[in-house]
């Protein structure tokens, strides 16, 4: 089964600037899959659509099966995202930011708060769970759109460079925990301009640029093929 399926999916914006064209993406259950691309490549534009944030120009997206077009509540009952820029009231404390998500997908009360305080105890939130937003760090932050992300339990994680310009310590963690979740079932797409993250974390990668997948693969082929490819170019590199 697909946990996310993208079939020639393109996006023009209002400015007329195409970021993605006819892109094709299959993501089986239970994998680890990166999509690996330089800034601009077009990996928030589709991680935006995905997650119903940005509207499509053409294509179909179906997340386990559920096309976002015809039953878009199952579809994104089935998502939880770590967006990579997130802009929402910064005065709330840490644990109404996960306890309103929890809202917003109907888990009961209770069962949120019990939900939301293993979630920031694994997060090494929970000190801070009346601590506002803004007061605290990157680190931090990214750790709090993680637990708002997994509060509805999710069968896919989909986090957009969740470790960019966070220190080397918290990455290893981030990682750590990613692998977890992943362990216990939940489908994990990673967006990064990191090899070594996708070489250390995934199974499956496709490599997105100018808004077209260019690659896709297992990630021994590709690093093969991709240490081929620069023994080749070593070769012909001028003396
Ligand atoms: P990535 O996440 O891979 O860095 P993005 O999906 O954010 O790439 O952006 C892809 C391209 O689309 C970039 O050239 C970016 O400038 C452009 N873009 C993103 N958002 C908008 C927008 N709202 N309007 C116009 N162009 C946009
Ligand atoms: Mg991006």
């Amino acid at each position: 089964m697909s946990a996310l399926s993208v079939q020639t999916l393109s996006k023009t914006y209002a400015n007329g600037f195409t970021a993605l064209t006819g892109v094709d993406l299959e993501v089986e259950a239970g994998d680890f899959f990166a999509l690996l691309g330089p800034n601009g490549a077009g990996k928030s534009t589709l991680i935006g659509i995905v997650t119903s944030l940005v509207r499509k120009s053409s294509g179909r997206v179906q997340i386990f099966g559920h096309d976002l077009d015809d039953e878009p509540e199952a579809a994104r009952a089935s998502i939880g995202v770590v967006p990579q820029e997130f802009n929402f009231n910064l005065f709330l404390p840490v644990i109404e930011v996960v306890l309103n998500q929890a809202g917003y997908f109907g888990v009961p009360r209770q069962e949120a708060r019990s939900r939301a305080e293993l979630l920031l105890r694994k997060l090494d939130l929970w000190e801070r769970r009346h601590t506002e937003m803004r007061l605290l760090s990157g680190g931090m932050k990214r750790r709090l759109m993680i637990a708002r992300a997994l509060i509805h339990r999710p069968r896919l994680v989909i986090l957009d460079e969740p470790t960019a310009g966070v220190d080397i310590e918290i990455r290893h963690a981030m990682w750590g925990f990613m692998r977890e979740i992943n362990a216990e079932g939940t489908t994990i797409i990673l967006t990064t301009h990191y090899l070594e993250e996708a070489e250390s974390l995934c199974r499956h990668l496709a490599i997105i640029d100018q808004g077209r997948i260019q690659a896709r693969s297992d990630i021994a082929t590709l690093l093969g093929e991709l240490h081929t490819e620069t023994f080749v170019l070593n070769l012909k590199a001028p003396a």
